[in-house]
């Protein structure tokens, strides 16, 4: 029995990524007090060039996340606010506003700087989702700000095959390309859906770093045991031109997050990420004379 009608083209005949690296988030809290898992950005994983963080907030106790996070400031990187249950107001000092509801996307590049809160709009009921930061490379770091605010109904879902379906956030899957622009990184950021049985073989660009995070059941990245992840589990990827996601035990839901590696020294002072030492100094001069 062939697998090969699972199979999508992936440009050349290359190697499947198996997962080199299984990581557990661990349990912090943000912002004005908003509990969450940090899986990218904490010592088991410190970064995965370009990804800086990556954290999933959960919860359906307001208490958890309804002190959301007031006024703060960003530069030197993106943001991607990935919603999945409920409801998040976004506001900057420019006067820029926007509500991301549940199934939509703030791709946000906080470039030379940016100074906004991002807070529940919801007072109980579940909230779930993401935030990702995408590093920028040195050039782009003091670009304009920039909002990509993506309805739900934007984002195209596909059926790739028997119990498979993806909706596509950023890059291009099965010939269909996602509505986000961000080339510093060329990204793929997708979210896969898997009923039980299913199994799908997805494109990955081959030079980019590439991530697998489970969000519900479980599933099978690469083509043995050594690469079953459960809820919570990030599999980070070998190299490779394409890697196959099965769902043997239970239906899966997950995301497949990948971008090129910028190869640049990185300075990380808490929501200000720059190239050297000096870069962040002047940034926080920056920040403290009102210049974001
Ligand atoms: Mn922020």
């Amino acid at each position: 029995m062939s697998t090969a009608s699972n199979r999508l083209p992936s440009g050349s005949a290359g190697t499947t990524r198996q997962v080199r690296q299984i990581v557990r988030g661990r349990p912090t809290s943000d912002g004005a007090g908003v509990k969450l898992t940090r899986v990218i950005g904490q010592p088991g994983l410190d970064m995965l060039d370009p990804f800086l963080m990556l954290d999933e907030f959960r919860s359906d106790q307001a208490d958890d996340y309804i002190a959301g996070f007031p006024s703060h400031p960003h530069r030197g990187f993106e943001t991607v606010t990935y919603m999945l249950a409920g409801r998040m107001r976004h506001g900057d000092n420019q006067g820029n506003s926007g509500l991301l509801t549940a199934g939509s996307v703030q791709w946000m590049t906080a470039g030379r700087g940016i100074l906004h809160s991002e807070m529940p709009e919801q007072e109980d009921g579940l909230m779930w989702g993401f935030q990702l930061w995408v590093n920028l490379p040195a050039k782009d770091k003091m670009t304009a700000p920039r909002y990509q605010d993506i309805a739900p109904e934007r984002i195209p879902e596909v059926r790739l095959a028997d119990g498979a379906s993806v909706r596509v956030i950023a890059g291009d899957i099965g010939g269909v390309r996602g509505p986000v622009e961000a080339d510093a990184t060329s990204p793929v950021y997708i979210d896969l859906r898997l009923e039980h049985g299913a199994a799908v073989d997805l494109p990955v660009p081959p030079g980019h770093n590439a991530f697998v995070y489970v969000y519900q059941g479980q599933a099978r990245v690469g083509d043995g045991p050594s690469g079953d992840l459960a809820r919570g589990d990030l599999g980070v990827l070998e190299l490779g031109d394409s890697v196959r996601v099965t769902a043997p035990q239970a239906p899966a839901r997950l995301i497949l997050v990948a971008g090129r590696p910028l190869n640049e020294p990185v300075a990380k002072y808490g929501p200000f990420v720059m190239n050297t030492p000096q870069q962040i100094a002047q940034t926080i001069e920056d920040f403290r004379a009102g210049r974001f």
